[in-house]
Order: structure tokens, then sequence, then C-alpha cells
């Protein structure tokens, strides 16, 4: 049994969008990314499932979430750089902790990247 809270929990409520020099828009994850649904309501979005591996330098967890709305599921995938990369100059640089959130339909293709956490 998946307990739907904990699933919850993983998500980010929000996401970052950037705006180039206009800074960042940020934007509720509470929503549903298929394409023709306009669902924002938290209740009407059910995560079922998650799955969690690791890339080379990434820490990646997807979360299915099934839409009460439109009927469809989509997947939140959450990529974390478990390393930053050095730069070439000598002075430290503030580690760029950063998370980036994509949005994938129910068979894993790309409906695009939402943006960071
Ligand atoms: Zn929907």
């Amino acid at each position: 049994m998946v307990d739907e809270e904990d699933l919850r929990d993983l998500i980010p409520s929000y996401a970052y969008i950037s705006l180039a020099r206009r800074g960042m828009e940020k934007i509720s994850l509470d929503q549903c990314f298929l394409k023709d649904c306009d669902n924002q309501d938290p209740k009407l979005l059910e995560p079922f499932k998650k799955e969690e591996y690791e890339e080379e330098k990434k820490e990646i967890k997807k979360i299915y979430i099934k839409c009460k709305k439109c009927n469809g599921i989509f997947i939140l995938k959450l990529e974390t750089l478990k390393y930053v990369a050095k730069s070439t100059k000598d002075e430290e640089e503030e580690p760029l902790s950063m998370g980036l959130v994509y949005a994938l339909d129910e068979n894993g293709n790309s409906l695009g990247h939402i943006g960071y956490f």
C-alpha cells in the first residue's frame, strides 16, 4: 500500500520559472499538467505511485498522479543535482542547490520543463 499523504509530501508546493531579467515566477504544482485540463484543485489530484532512482549526478523521483477531473494520469519528475559543478575560477562560488521539475504524460512522454524547485 502506498500512502497518499507521504507521496504528497514529496511534491514541492511550488516551482519557479525564470523570467530572465524579470526574476522568477512562482507556480503551484497542485495542478493538472495534461493538455486541455485546467484542474487546479489539489483535492482532485491523487498521487498513487512513485519511482526513485539515481543517475550519475542526479537523484530522480517520479510521482504518478491521477487527475480526477480529466481522468488522465501524469507524472511529475523531480531531478535533484547531487553534485555541483566546480567553477573553473579559483574563487568560491555559492553552491547551486537546485532541482528541476518536469511533467510527463502517462507513457513517459515529456509535457515540458515546468521550472525549478
Ligand atoms: Zn486533468
